[in-house]
């Protein structure tokens, strides 16, 4: 018997804890939290041990797919490249490359080959129709962020570890462990808060696992947050009670903020928030009075149709309150890699822009390199130049994760061709024409791209594979230059190794110009992703800037660490205004475009509340739509229900346990689904709450667990037409709804 023990990064949400994992004769034996790792300390949740199940899944794909009359049979990677190239390329070629499409999902976030030569895939297509789980998740906090600050990933991160208030509106980071702001354990820190006298708000439609912890909680109607967010900065001004700290010389449009928001008195909003103007103004009055608070906001004030407004006041609260930049306040990560806030001219920059396309049908804007997800269904349908055709799925199960799922999957039947690197035969892969199969994240190397430059402390940790990968599996960024390949009209043949190799040099030379040669020789001998990380940390701030700093960091550093739990960078430092990217080089807190559409909400003000609406929910055991199939995380009781409030129930005589069905009016028709009732005084009256990812019972999929108890698609009653019209973020909750006893 042979035993051996691995340290990995769990890649399954934001926290990025540290795991240990034993191994024995080529199994999995066990997994725990590693507790020497210097990030996450021994931290784990439920799903860190479901990576064996995913591991040893019989439904997991392990090798590729082509469909045959209707059917998908198994083939082997040569002939499915060979598929791509024989259908891929000639469609191009006729219909132009906007013909095609593309579109990534959450788990890329996860994965270092998959995020940084995606783009290589989607530039080879050279299509305006790239797509991502961003626009139905937190796009509006990175426009909001890159507005304020200049980067998409300048995030300002509560200071957990000092804070003595935190602000929590439309997040329940117990259950998520934080999303942009990578937080592992959050309740041990939420609890030692409390334990030096600090306190714990939230503000929620629901009483969530957060909120059962917090001092206080206060019901909000969903989709008001951005009311609540601009009465409370109101009540700042109105109250003289503005101060903006450290941060003051280099912070524009103060004045501007306060003329914008005189509307929304604490009086003014009461009634669409639901919360008295006198808690309001209390809670502004303690945030102005607490020298180290923070408010953080999340996935419920961004997938709705003020998301990007609410992202922006959160941050114009914190400004204005002194707690931006400081310490116990909100402060922004100084990454070891990948962050453009960190290397490059310091203090000012380009910002960030929108609209440098549009789509063809609705002509939202492009933001951040993307067009609006729920824009995808109507491209695929719309006759015209410029129809998609063609698609490229990544990682992604957009048929269960994006609004109006239905209508999604009939349109994904109408294309010519379509592609998916997948790792299941799921509800969006079974239309694909060929799979190719994703690796099991145990069997790949791990570095957090984007997650460190969100995360609560500074940290750099590399994980080696735990496990040998099957001999003919390529590694999922070599399948991404093979499709590139082949869009490009190089063959499916071209060898991936030598066109890493070549555009590596391209790159080194348009990156470090007369030193690329140097660069070049210092990372002899690495490949792919592993040679991008090992540049990205020695040019980063902690770099060994190859050769110029010694003792510094490089790949091989930090590699060695990986048995002590990688290396701790340290806490969270003021960081203004060598962080800035803005073109003044200042705090932009009113950015003109949403000033300008601050007047939506002023002309809402006093729109009429419906009487029932639906919100989604984030379970500890479950994360999207693809952990329904791993025997650990499904076990125990049925976790997709549609929480009622008693009154609700009563009113609508729903029964504890039994089925309802819940229906929308859409701008495409009515929809409707059937949910199991489950009756809690944890929701807001009002307020109906089912969480999405669920509806496993389409034919054609290979998820034989998760289909024995499928659960119901809340996204299939949403409407695919509304978005935030800044970021292009679905409106996923606040959704209007009839419900009704099933017999
Ligand atoms: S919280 Fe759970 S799923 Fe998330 S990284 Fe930690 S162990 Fe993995």
């Amino acid at each position: 018997m042979t035993e051996t023990i691995h340290h990995r990064i769990c890649p399954l949400c934001e926290a990025c804890c540290g795991l240990e994992i034993k191994v024995r004769d080529g199994q999995v034996a066990s997994i725990r939290g590693h507790n020497a790792d210097v990030f996450s300390a021994g931290y784990i949740c439920p799903k860190g041990v479901a990576l064996k199940d995913l591991h040893e899944d019989p439904d997991r794909l392990r090798t590729p797919l082509i469909k045959r009359d209707g059917v998908h049979v198994p083939a082997t990677w040569t002939e499915a490249f060979a598929e791509i190239e024989r259908r891929l390329p000639p469609l191009m070629a006729v219909h132009g490359r906007d013909a095609t499409a593309i579109v990534v999902g959450n788990p890329a976030a996860h994965k270092i080959g998959l995020l940084t030569y995606f783009p290589k895939l989607a530039r080879a297509l050279g299509t305006k129709n790239v797509f991502s789980a961003s626009t139905l998740d937190q796009m509006p906090k990175q426009l909001a962020s890159g507005l304020m600050f200049g980067h998409w990933l300048s995030v300002a991160l509560p200071d957990i570890a000092r804070t003595d208030l935190l602000l929590v509106i439309g997040a329940n980071p117990l259950a998520s462990n934080g999303s942009m702001w990578t937080v592992p354990d959050f309740k041990g820190k939420a609890k030692a808060l409390q334990a030096r006298g600090g306190r714990l708000v939230v503000i929620d439609p629901r009483r969530t696992e957060t909120a059962a912890l917090a001092d206080a909680h206060h019901f909000i109607r969903p989709g008001a947050d951005v009311f609540l967010l601009a009465a409370l900065v109101n009540t700042l001004f109105d109250e003289k009670l503005v101060r903006l700290g450290a941060v003051a010389e280099w912070v524009n449009g103060v004045d501007e903020v306060g003329l914008a928001l005189a509307p929304f008195t604490p009086e003014a909003v009461t009634e669409r928030c639901a919360i008295p103007a006198q808690t309001i103004r209390q809670l502004a009055r303690e945030l102005a009075s607490t020298p180290r608070a923070a408010v953080y906001a999340r996935i419920g004030t961004c997938t709705q149709t003020y998301g990007t407004l609410a992202s922006w006041l959160v941050d114009v609260l914190n400004t204005l309150t002194g707690h931006l930049d400081a310490p116990g306040g909100v402060l922004f990560a100084k990454s070891a890699a990948f962050s453009a806030n960190a290397t490059g001219k310091s203090g000012v920059g380009k910002g960030v822009v929108t609209g440098r396309h549009f789509a063809r049908v609705s002509g939202a804007p492009e933001v951040m390199g993307e067009l609006p997800i729920t824009c995808l269904v109507e491209e695929i349908e719309t006759p015209g130049n410029g129809k998609v055709r063609a698609l490229i799925t990544v990682g992604t199960n957009p048929v269960l994760s994006s609004p109006n799922g239905p209508r999604l999957a009939q349109a994904l039947d109408s294309l010519d061709f379509m592609v998916s690197m997948d790792i299941y035969l799921n509800e969006t892969t079974r239309h694909a024409d060929v799979i190719l199969p994703g690796v099991s994240p145990l069997e790949e190397l791990h570095y957090d791209v984007a997650f460190p430059q969100l995360s609560w402390r500074n940290h750099a940790r590399y994980s080696p594979p735990v496990l040998p990968g099957a001999a003919d599996q390529p590694h999922e960024w070599q399948t991404l230059l093979k499709l590139a390949a082949i869009a490009q009209g190089q063959g499916a043949d071209v060898d991936a190794n030598a066109l890493d190799d070549a555009q590596f040099s391209e790159d080194a030379k348009r990156q470090f110009g007369d030193g690329a040669q140097k660069v070049i020789e210092a990372t002899q001998g690495l490949r792919g992703p592993q040679r991008g990380l090992d540049v990205a940390l020695r040019a980063g701030p902690y770099g060994d800037g190859f050769g110029t700093n010694p003792g510094g960091l490089t790949l091989a550093r930090v590699m060695d660490s990986n048995a002590f739990g990688g290396i701790d960078l340290g806490e969270l430092k003021p960081r203004l205004p060598e962080m800035l990217r803005t073109p003044s080089g200042r705090v932009e807190l009113a950015p003109p475009s949403l000033l300008l559409d601050l007047q939506r909400a002023v002309a809402d003000l006093n729109a009429p509340v419906p009487a029932l609406v639906i919100i989604g929910r984030r379970d500890v055991r479950s994360n999207n739509s693809w952990m329904h199939n791993l025997p650990v995380l499904a076990k125990g009781p049925m976790r997709c229900t549609a929480l009622v409030h008693p009154l609700d129930a009563q009113r609508l005589k729903l029964m504890d346990g039994a089925m309802a069905h819940i229906a929308t009016e859409t701008s495409s028709g009515p929809r409707s689904i059937e949910a199991q009732v489950q009756i809690s005084d944890e929701m807001m009256p009002g307020v109906v709450s089912l969480p999405h990812g669920w509806g496993h019972n389409l034919a054609g999929t290979q998820l034989n667990l998760a289909a024995q108890r499928p659960g119901a698609n809340l996204n299939a009653l949403l409407d695919d037409q509304l978005r935030d019209p800044m970021s292009g973020n679905a409106v996923l909750g606040g959704v209007e709804i009839t419900m009704r006893a099933l017999a």
